[in-house]
């Protein structure tokens, strides 16, 4: 059942996703050769307690820590490590707060230090397949034509879209109706309306689709080993438009 949100839910949605920019605006000055990813839980934790937010993630189904990094192949729900990030990797960090009752959710790769032509691709074609899946997140349109617009950009860039992890409805819960996948036709599934907020993330891949769980029963891996990105908003459906909440205030 989808739960749509008044002007006033949608607007502590607003400062709870405020919260979730602000610390990834901070992970991005953090990123850098020789910091570990669990450095950077830490930092995110903190930064989120200190803003009055509680971390979303951390024992969510028993999850283990705040933040979620995924470094080069690994798609999504990697482990903060004692691993120290180097130069030319690429770190998805997957945030989450809940502030006032109401979530915030969003997700970031970052370059560190210098990178590949071809890692940098595969960031800018996962970031514009975000920004086209916003802009079709209008009331009239149906899922569909948000999970399309994703698929369609990547696949022409000549990567792949994730199938077995998907975008969520978002609000008093972490994770809502409608499941939001970054595939499929357009003009099908329910019809999109104002008042509906909603995560859209596409995880998506240099190479194969295919994905698989590592031992850990947590961090996704690219099945051919490839690089994998991930960006993430949440954003509220409204009769002005698509309406991005998780940005720097
Ligand atoms: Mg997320
Ligand atoms: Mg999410």
């Amino acid at each position: 059942m989808v739960i749509l949100k008044s002007p006033e839910e949608i607007e502590k949605m607003r400062e709870s996703n405020a919260i979730v920019a602000d610390v990834l605006a901070l992970m991005r000055e953090l990123v850098e050769p020789g910091i570990t990813t669990l450095e950077l839980d830490r930092r995110a934790e903190e930064a989120a307690r200190s803003r009055g937010s509680v971390p979303a993630f951390k024992g969510y189904g028993g999850f283990p820590f705040s933040l979620c990094t995924s470094v080069n192949e690994e798609v999504v729900h990697g482990f903060p490590s004692k691993r120290e990030l180097k130069e030319g990797d690429i770190v998805s960090l997957d945030f989450g707060v809940c502030y006032n009752g109401y979530f915030g959710d969003s997700a970031v790769t970052i370059p560190v230090g210098s990178i590949s032509e071809s890692a940098r691709r595969l960031m800018q074609a996962t970031k514009e397949s975000l920004d086209q899946g916003i802009s079709n997140a209008v009331p009239g349109n149906r899922l569909g034509d948000i999970s399309n617009a994703v698929q369609r950009h990547v696949e022409a860039g000549g990567f792949s879209a994730v199938r077995d992890y998907v975008g969520h409805g978002i609000g008093k819960n972490l994770h809502e109706d409608p499941p939001i996948p970054n595939f499929g036709p357009p003009g099908r599934g329910i019809l999109l309306k104002a008042g509906m907020v909603i995560a859209i993330e596409p995880m998506i891949n240099q190479g194969t689709y295919e994905v698989d769980v590592k031992q850990d029963g947590w961090t996704v891996v690219t099945r051919d080993g490839k690089l994998s990105a991930h960006f993430e908003h949440t954003l509220a459906i409204t009769d002005e438009g698509p309406r991005v909440l998780s940005v720097v205030s």
